[in-house]
């Protein structure tokens, strides 16, 4: 098996070019080529000498996904099914917006944890992506997009581990390939514009507070354990105290860890007089994902036990408007619900913003995502027996 280089980071890469007997710094250089420059060959690496290079060529590829399907909606949402190997395909999305680019990467070909209102959950899980697979998913876009990081053309200008899988179930790759997404050899993006989503790890949020303090999402989409407990499984095994608590830590961590990079990534800020600015912490929060399932969690007495569960904790609220896929046994609030609960959260001094629904034509948005999963878990026939068997 060659040698994937999207497989490193930066240090372990010169690790590895030690263990050749090389120098490690041409670690640094390998990585510019590869993800700033985007080149998919290692004889474009031009000012490594010809012998290192047909060394390198023998040993190594640049191995990212191929593409198997893409598509563009009509509000320009881009999504690739991408190619992970015995028959099992990924999605990965492009964003675009007026003021950024997001794109939104897979970790895992499936997820095992079963939320109810999940197509990537009702699809069972097959296995974790590589480090490779998923740092692959930045490497194609950027040059799907015409991105040029060496001219400073950046496309993708934020990350948001959301498509398919927990990534945290998923830690070791994840991290490495955050690392390469926040490395100023690679695409040196600041660690408030790459965002980890979960539904509720918590010893691994703990993990990655103490190794890579990203901004951190977490799917809340309750305000009570038992409620919680039908819509996220996982909450059964660290109900609301304990994520909440583990979001705390994370908050003091990051604070902790400070930030080099002085921009500033939200603009709804300026014009929300918020809680924990008055408190003093400007820029160390979590957002909390709500989707608003119609009459399941977005009454009024919902909004009002959030309001009292979540208290000081500085936090913004994204609100997401259930995105439907076939017999998913839910629907979408009505906007009117939407924006009472809106409402009801920005009274109460949160930052409360409205998803909005991108590229629901070609299956791309939030909750959307299906890939091509060759399960596992047998899910699909625990499902066929539990209504045999009712
Ligand atoms: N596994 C991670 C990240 C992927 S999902 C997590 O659960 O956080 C990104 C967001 O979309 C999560 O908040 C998830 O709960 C939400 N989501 C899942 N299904 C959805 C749907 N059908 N409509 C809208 N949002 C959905
Ligand atoms: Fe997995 Fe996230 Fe979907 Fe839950 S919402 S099933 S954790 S991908």
């Amino acid at each position: 098996m060659p040698v994937n280089l999207l497989d490193f980071d930066t240090h372990s890469l010169g690790s590895w070019f030690a263990g050749q007997g090389e120098k490690p710094f041409r670690a640094r250089q390998v990585m510019r080529w590869v993800h700033r420059a985007g080149v998919s060959e290692i004889e474009q690496m031009t000012d490594l000498s010809k012998t290192l290079r047909a060394r390198l060529a023998a040993d190594c590829v640049i191995g990212a996904p191929g593409v198997l399907s893409d598509s563009t909606a009509p509000d320009g949402t881009r999504k690739w099914l991408l190619d992970v190997g015995a028959r099992n395909g990924i999605e990965t999305v492009f964003i675009p917006e007026t003021n950024r680019g997001t794109l939104c990467i897979s970790s895992q070909v499936g997820c095992a944890l079963e939320c109810a209102f999940c197509s990537t959950g009702r699809q069972g899980f097959n296995r974790n992506l590589t480090a490779g697979e998923i740092i692959g998913q930045l490497w194609h876009a950027n040059r799907a997009l015409g991105a040029d990081l060496m001219a400073g053309r950046r496309v993708v200008t934020n990350v948001v581990m959301m498509g398919m899988g927990e990534p945290l179930a998923n830690f070791d790759a994840v991290v490495t390939a955050m690392r390469v997404m926040l490395d100023d050899h690679a695409y040196g993006m600041s660690r408030r514009r790459v965002t980890l989503s979960t539904s509720g790890m918590v010893p691994w949020i703990d993990r990655l507070r103490e190794t890579l303090p990203v901004s951190l999402a977490i799917s809340l989409h309750a305000p009570n354990d038992e409620l919680r407990d039908r819509l996220v499984p996982i909450n059964r095994k660290w109900p609301l105290e304990q994520l909440l608590a583990a979001c705390r830590r994370y908050i003091e961590g990051a604070a902790a860890a400070g930030d080099a990079d002085d921009e500033d990534d939200a603009p709804v800020e300026a014009f929300q007089k918020v809680k924990w600015q008055r408190a003093g912490s400007p820029r160390d929060f979590v957002t909390f994902e709500y989707v608003m399932l119609r009459d399941v969690n977005d009454r009024p007495e919902h909004a009002e036990q959030l309001v009292d569960l979540i208290g000081d904790l500085p936090c913004k609220f994204n609100l997401i408007p259930f995105n439907p896929f076939p017999d998913a046994g839910f629907e979408r609030s009505t906007q009117d619900a939407v924006l009472r609960f809106q409402a009801r959260l920005i009274e109460a001094g949160f930052v409360t913003t409205v998803r909005k629904t991108r590229g629901q034509e070609i299956d791309g948005a939030c909750g959307q995502l299906a890939g091509q999963v060759q399960d596992r878990t047998r899910r699909a026939i625990k499902r066929e027996g539990a209504a045999n068997a009712a």
